[in-house]
Order: structure tokens, then C-alpha cells, then sequence
């Protein structure tokens, strides 16, 4: 199928370039376009953005936008490092954290290494393990969903990743499990805290004294700037340093840099107070679910994982009422579920309804 040549054009020879292996077996990562109020299913704060943010938006001097941004964003770094209470240069920025894990597996796994992690995690990981040349390794969770260190142990994996709480069953880290894999694991251990905030737990200032660790974070959950893509990692100077290398310049926009140090100077009030929000809705809808006779899964984030008898169908029910929910099939150890991100009570109280009207639990129990 040889492209028409126009003038000056070099004629196409038909082929497909050569891609690294794997890629053709990967889907990319793409979600529907939601035109409903109630997108439940991306975990993002639905409590609003923080107003300073906002602000310095609409103040962000227009005319720089013709300039690059500063290429490893200074300021922000050191914003970021007195914020999780480390120094500027054990502080990484990111176009998101997914940038950042994708830096950190480039920057330390050589083609072919291997990178194990409990499975069902997050899904970025498998991908950017395929797409860096690595070879994922899917440790299953127990039944029940428990993360299962012995196993995760004996894969024997050059590298690690670890998310706490992880997404998407809302666990965190057993405690000694982080020391475990650091003892256990040759290269790099990444630990995935996305939603620390909702936790509020962090291991984040204590990651530079284990010079193997580099913990992951973002703004895109609890600092409500999913859109402005900011991610940073936090580890040793010289673990920060490769993936910064991996990454390349300029990943965090101008625009966003600006927001996200007037969020970092002036919003922590307000993410405390909406993360405590969004505790106190995701309890109460725990609550509920059980009541109407679901098994949801103990969550220290801001959404829950509901196992119900069929996902897709769940999911369907929830999509015909505008309500728009992750739905996983099989996962290792749950089976089918539904990860439902904590909203506003007036949207979760309808979210319960329509469980409790068209869908069916599937008991932990009946599928250990
Ligand atoms: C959302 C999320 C991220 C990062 O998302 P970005 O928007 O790229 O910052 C990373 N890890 C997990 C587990 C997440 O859920």
C-alpha cells in the first residue's frame, strides 16, 4: 500500500517499522469520554480544586508561555521536599507520577530484568514494564485480596514495585513488608503512594536513608490537579538524579508549576479538610454497602472496591444512571468487582441505591 508521493515527499514503502516486543500486545491506556456529573472512576478528588491553585491559574502570566518552563522545576522540587521533608535534590518532578515510574523502570532495569509486584495493582505498571523491555512478574494476591509477601519474595525479581495504599484494593502495606522486599530485592524497590494523603501515612521523608527506595507521589489525587499532570518521586540523591536522566527536561508545564507551588504554600489546609471529606463519605458508604449486604474491602484511599457477582454488568447498571465506575474482572484473589471512587455523599447515596437495587454482591467468602 505505497503512499501517493506528492511533490518533494519521499514515497512510503508499505511497512510498519519494527516495534521493541511487546508493544503490539499492549492496548493503550484510553478512557470514554464521561459526560456525566459523576465520573467515579479515576479517583481524583471530586471535592474540587484548591482554591490558591486556581488562582494562580488565572493569574499565570500569559506571555511566558512562549518561554520553556524551568527544566527540572527548582522551585517546585524544593516545595516538594520541604512539603514530604527531605532536600531539593532528593526530589524528582514528573509529567504525573505515572512519568516518574515510567523514569525510575527506564532509568534502573536493564532489558530483561525482571520487576515483580502483587497483582491486582496498578495497571501503568505492567505497561511501562512491557514498553521499557522489562518482564513483569504478577505476584496473585491471596484470596480475600491480602498481599502475599512470602510469594512476592520468592519470585526473586531484580526489581520491585509496591503501592500503599494500593490501588485498587485500598490496602496498605502490612508493616515490615517494605523492610522485607528492601532486604530481599537486588535493585530498585519502588513504592507507589499515590494516596498517602488519604492515608495519612507516608514513608517518604525516610526514603533517601534506604538508598534503594524511591517512593512515588502526585498532586493528581488528594491536591485535585489530575489536569495539570505533577508527579514527583523521592529518594537518595543519586536514585533521583538517574530517573531525572531517564525522564528529560521540562515535564512539569509552566502553568502548572505556578499552581502547584501556590497549592504547596497556601492549600494544605484545604486538602487536610477535604481529605478528612472524603474519609468520613468513604466510611459512611462502607457502612451502607454492608448493610445492603456487599463485602467491600477495607480502604485507607478514596475509593472502594466492591466485589459484586458480574462487573461488566454492574457497571452497566451504574452506567445507564450516569454514574461511571471502574469495573475489573477476575482479579487475582476477588475476583469481579466494581472500584468505586469516593464522591460527595449526595452521589454516593445514589451510587448505594443502584447497588442495592440491581446489582449482586459477591461474598469474599464465596469465591476464597
Ligand atoms: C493515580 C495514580 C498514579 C499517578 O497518577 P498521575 O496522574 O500520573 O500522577 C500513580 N499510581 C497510582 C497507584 C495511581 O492510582
Amino acid at each position: 500500500m505505497n503512499a501517493p508521493a506528492r511533490d518533494g515527499a519521499p514515497r512510503g514503502t508499505g511497512a510498519t517499522p519494527e516495534r521493541r516486543a511487546g508493544i503490539d500486545g499492549l492496548r493503550a491506556y484510553r478512557t470514554r469520554p464521561t459526560t456525566s456529573g459523576c465520573d467515579l472512576s479515576d479517583n481524583t478528588n471530586l471535592f474540587g480544586v484548591p482554591p490558591a491553585a486556581a488562582q494562580a491559574l488565572r493569574a499565570f502570566d500569559v506571555a511566558s508561555a512562549a518561554r520553556y518552563p524551568s527544566a527540572a522545576n527548582d522551585a517546585l522540587c524544593a516545595a516538594l521536599a520541604e512539603y514530604v521533608g527531605v532536600r531539593a535534590d532528593e526530589v524528582v518532578t514528573g509529567c504525573g507520577g505515572d512519568d516518574v515510574l515510567d523514569s525510575a523502570l527506564r532509568a534502573f532495569g536493564r532489558p530483561g530484568a525482571r520487576l515483580a509486584f502483587a497483582a491486582p495493582t496498578f495497571v501503568m505498571v505492567e505497561h511501562f514494564a512491557r514498553t521499557n523491555a522489562l518482564i513483569p512478574v504478577a505476584v496473585p494476591r491471596r484470596a480475600g485480596g491480602g498481599l502475599d509477601l512470602e510469594a512476592l519474595l520468592e519470585a526473586r525479581a531484580d526489581m520491585v514495585y509496591l503501592c500503599s495504599p494500593n490501588n485498587p484494593t485500598g490496602d496498605r502495606l502490612p508493616t515490615g513488608t517494605l523492610e522485607r522486599v528492601l532486604e530481599a530485592t537486588p535493585g530498585l524497590v519502588i513504592l507507589d503512594e499515590a494516596y498517602a494523603e488519604y492515608a495519612g501515612a507516608t514513608v517518604a521523608a525516610t526514603a533517601p536513608s534506604c538508598g534503594r527506595l524511591l517512593v512515588a507521589r502526585t498532586m493528581s489525587k488528594a491536591f485535585g490537579l489530575a489536569g495539570l499532570r505533577i508527579g514527583f518521586g523521592v529518594g537518595a540523591a543519586p536514585v533521583v538524579a538517574a530517573v531525572e536522566k531517564a525522564r528529560g527536561p521540562y515535564k512539569v508545564g509552566a502553568p502548572a508549576e505556578a499552581a502547584a507551588l501556590a497549592a504547596l504554600a497556601h492549600d494544605r489546609e484545604w486538602v487536610a479538610a477535604r481529605v478528612g471529606e472524603a474519609v468520613g463519605c468513604r466510611e459512611r458508604f462502607v457502612r451502607e454497602l454492608v448493610a445492603a449486604g456487599f463485602a467491600p474491602l477495607p480502604s485507607e484511599a478514596n475509593f472502594v472496591l466492591v466485589p459484586v457477582a458480574d462487573a461488566r454488568s454492574a457497571g452497566t447498571a451504574l452506567r445507564a444512571r450516569g454514574i461511571v465506575v471502574r469495573a475489573f474482572e477476575a482479579l487475582p484473589g476477588i475476583g469481579d468487582a466494581l472500584r468505586i471512587t469516593v464522591a460527595p455523599w449526595s452521589v454516593l447515596e445514589r451510587v448505594v441505591a443502584v447497588l442495592r437495587d440491581d446489582v449482586v454482591p459477591a461474598t469474599l467468602a464465596g469465591r476464597a
